[in-house]
């Protein structure tokens, strides 16, 4: 627990350093944004001086040519008087540059986008940014750590998008980290018979009847950019008017009937979800099925994305639909104040997907996932190698022990406080965080007060020390 009441003194001596600084500038010069957010592991990540509230993302896309152009504006309210301002963006040329209507100069240093407006904008006042873009994605590659990192993604027939955590500054200019969640539109335009599936729920599609298609798309929450996704292919898309919210999913045509089984769960997941962790917190869900095997499944927002690999009857394809489900509560709804809290993602969604199989095929398959998952954390070589997971690392934040020993000191927090107290801690929490961030602290104090126990060394034992607690 140390290590947070140090970042919590470090941040406040941040923010006394920037109050005094802006306190002290001429309010006619303004101050500089900061280029980051101060997360541990990705200093570079979001921007500081503004908040973003909205984005509209206006692409054109020629997928032979594997070619976006792209209109990108962002609505944002400025947090200090500022002079100039970073977006993350890498690659592409600039073709236009505006703030409030008004050419503004840049340059660019690896994911920095600083941009200098011709006028000051003053503390607290809104504002507009324009970005127009054209070029070739993919390009970065090299800069994903990650399967699931890379942005904006060709296949043979198709586009996904997949950037957690760092992958939507390789698509489109933003802030891209999740303490600054913005609501999107989107208007992108395709060859017929290409189908465009984004985040939230599509609006309307226009024909320029010379063979090309505006799907125009809106979310009506704020969305982290890394959730943020686009998906292009000839899908056929399959729609039910859920008991907890409307379900539309997207499947490639020729395997539709398939998909349809192995995601026919999806409403009662739902049910069972909202049942034990509250309010389901979007106007849609649904998944993508992108026509290409993935090595990963993607929670992105009220669209989860997978690949054909996911086709298939299977228990393990049940836990990677009911994980990528549970993540809109715990990821997406409740997001991470910095990527070091990527136990409250991983170790909740995995753990959730445990409890779907407790709910849905009993005590003993249950037990047995869990069994299964102890065998792996408590093999000496893994206990040896693994890294912390409340504190995993950049290089290491998907390792298996963020997961596996993450869900089962959620059981293990269960076992000690009893069921009934236990789901009250996660109704509460979630309650608490909807919309919004946390840190593994702010868990923490949730589980002490709900359950009247002192929990620290409890926490410590399985998150921060190397030796595995008996559960
Ligand atoms: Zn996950």
């Amino acid at each position: 627990m140390r290590k947070y009441i140090t970042l919590v003194l470090l941040l406040n001596i941040a923010l006394l350093s920037a109050a005094w600084i802006s306190a002290s500038a001429p309010l006619t010069e303004g101050t500089r944004g900061a280029p980051g957010v101060g997360d541990p592991y990705f200093p570079e990540l979001g921007n500081g001086g503004y908040d973003a509230q909205h984005f509209r993302i206006g692409l054109t896309v020629d997928l032979n040519e594997r070619h976006l152009a792209g209109t990108v504006t962002m609505q944002a309210i400025a947090t200090q008087d500022l002079s100039q301002f970073n977006l993350d963006f890498l690659g592409f040329s600039i073709e236009q540059l505006t703030v409030n209507g008004v050419p503004a100069t840049y340059s660019r240093a690896g994911r920095e986008f600083i941009i200098t407006p011709a006028v000051l904008l003053a503390k607290d006042s809104p504002f507009e940014v324009l970005v127009r873009y054209q070029g070739t994605p993919g390009q970065y590659d090299g800069l994903s750590s990650q399967p699931f990192s890379g942005g904006w993604q060709h296949y043979p027939g198709g586009v996904y998008v997949a950037s957690q955590p760092d992958g939507a500054s390789l698509w489109y200019p933003t802030n891209d980290h999740p303490q600054d969640k913005a609501t999107y539109s989107f208007a992108i335009s395709v060859d017929a018979p290409y189908i465009v599936a984004t985040n939230g729920q599509l609006q309307r599609v226009e024909d320029d009847g010379a063979g090309r298609r505006t799907f125009y798309w809106e979310t009506r929450d704020p969305t982290a950019s890394y959730l943020v996704t686009v998906n292009i292919a000839q899908f056929s898309r399959q729609e039910q008017e859920g008991e907890v919210v409307l379900i539309r999913n997207y499947f490639p045509a020729d395997k539709q009937a398939q998909a349809e089984a192995v995601f026919a769960e999806t409403d009662a997941m739902l049910g069972f979800f909202t049942g034990i962790f509250g309010d389901y917190p979007f106007e849609v869900y649904g998944a993508v099925v992108a026509d290409k095997s993935l090595p990963f499944a993607l929670e992105t927002q009220t669209l989860s994305l997978f690949g054909t690999n996911v086709l298939n009857d299977s228990l393990q394809a049940q836990i990677v639909i009911a994980h990528e489900l549970a993540h809109q509560w715990f990821g997406n709804s409740v997001s991470v104040h910095t990527w070091r809290d990527i136990w409250l993602n991983e170790g909740f969604a995995t753990y959730a997907s445990a409890l779907w199989v407790e709910h849905r095929y009993g005590r003993a398959r249950f037990m047995t996932l869990m069994q299964d998952w102890y065998r792996l954390i408590s093999n000496p070589a893994f206990i040896l190698t693994a890294p912390p997971a409340g504190d995993p690392s950049a290089a290491r934040m998907f390792h298996p022990v963020v997961y596996y020993r993450g869900a089962w000191t959620l059981h293990a927090l269960r076992q000690k406080v009893g069921d009934e107290t236990f789901f009250n801690i996660l109704k509460i929490y979630y309650q608490r965080y909807q919309y919004g961030n946390a840190q593994i602290a702010d868990f923490v104090t949730v589980a002490e007060a709900v359950s009247g126990q002192s929990l620290q060394d409890f926490f410590t034992g399985w998150l921060y020390q190397q030796a595995l607690p008996e559960p």
